[in-house]
């Protein structure tokens, strides 16, 4: 994926819980992962993100990984 096509979205692009996704129209959207065990959180959190008590700092997951 081209980093410069991806979101500016804040703490989460630092935190191991992100995911991006692209979709069909050439757009990359920043996607929680802990939103699907956990309520408290949005799919897609509305951007950017300035405070989360859900960050945890790391790598996000890889662009090609399954999406569940
Ligand atoms: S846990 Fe918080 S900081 Fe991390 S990806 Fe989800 S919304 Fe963003």
């Amino acid at each position: 994926m081209d980093p410069a096509s991806a979101p500016q979205a804040g703490l989460c692009d630092r935190c191991r819980h992100q995911q991006l996704v692209p979709n069909s129209r050439g757009s990359v959207f920043s996607l929680c992962r802990r939103s699907r065990e956990d309520s408290r959180y949005r799919r897609y959190p509305p951007i950017p993100v300035l405070s989360c008590p859900g960050f945890e700092p790391g790598p996000r997951i890889a662009d090609s990984e399954p999406r569940r």
